[in-house]
């Protein structure tokens, strides 16, 4: 019922020759099914992606955007520039962006608006620390973050949202949370949306992320819950970004 999704995360990785790479190799190879499929380039690289991406199955999110349209902000993109480059998805409260950028709540959920107002969908990242989850506060924590955001929208906005449980502990580590562990979130934040809509808990598509890669990812996808998966690493591998939207 919810279409699966395969999104990976480039971080500050990848050239344009690496965007040609996955232009040439998805449009010579048989397309995954019943899957969207989104690779999260660095700015830099979202125009040479449009062209190289034509005709596969691949579309285009970014990694972050700032909360106004234009402005005196150097350094900054807005979603309306995004837009212009055929985006459809954008990452908002990455783990990352949250610590080394000290992005807080308040302006997770600034950014997450101004996707929705241009018609961007946000994939709102939440999880847990180590020592959050030794301190076995995981669950408090990850339904802060996602009440934080899902309490101050509109239904209508609510149903744009994709939300990635990545446990911070997880990412980039070689470190993946276990199948049961992903999946007892994973389900809290569908019972937590249940609160305010039954149906559209049911719709929410729910990604893991965290040191995902071909071995691991088709245990992960099993899980009821897990309806897809953000992928860091192992999306700069053809090969390996490949196997994992099989599994999906
Ligand atoms: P990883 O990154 O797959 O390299 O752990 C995931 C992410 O940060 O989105």
């Amino acid at each position: 019922m919810r279409t699966p999704l395969i999104a990976g995360n480039w971080k500050m990785n990848g050239s344009v020759a690496l965007i040609n790479e996955f232009g040439q190799a998805f449009s010579a190879a048989v397309s995954p099914t019943n899957v969207d499929v989104v690779i999260i380039p660095p700015f830099p690289y979202l125009d040479a992606a449009r062209h190289a991406f034509e005709g596969t199955v691949l579309s285009l999110g970014a990694q972050t955007l700032n909360p106004i349209h234009s402005g005196a902000h150097t350094g900054e993109v807005s979603g309306r520039m995004l837009k212009e480059f055929a985006v459809s998805y954008v990452l908002v409260g990455h783990s990352e962006r949250r610590q080394l950028y000290k992005e807080n709540d308040e302006q997770i959920l600034a950014r997450l608006l101004a996707a929705l107002s241009v018609d961007l969908k946000p994939i709102l990242c939440v999880g847990e620390s180590l020592e959050e989850r030794d301190a076995g506060r995981t669950m408090d924590v990850v339904l802060r973050q996602v009440g934080y955001v899902m309490s101050r929208l509109e239904p209508d906005q609510r149903k744009q949202v994709v939300i990635a449980y990545e446990p911070v502990w997880a990412i980039g580590t070689g470190r993946t949370a276990s199948p049961e562990q992903a999946q007892e979130v994973m389900a809290g934040i569908r019972a937590y949306q249940a609160g305010f809509d039954k149906g559209l808990a049911e719709q929410l598509r729910l990604l893991y992320g965290g040191s995902m890669n071909a071995s691991n990812a088709a245990e992960l996808l099993a899980q009821p819950d897990i309806d897809g998966g953000l992928v860091g690493g192992a999306s700069l591998k053809i090969d390996d970004f490949y196997a994992i939207c099989q599994s999906a």
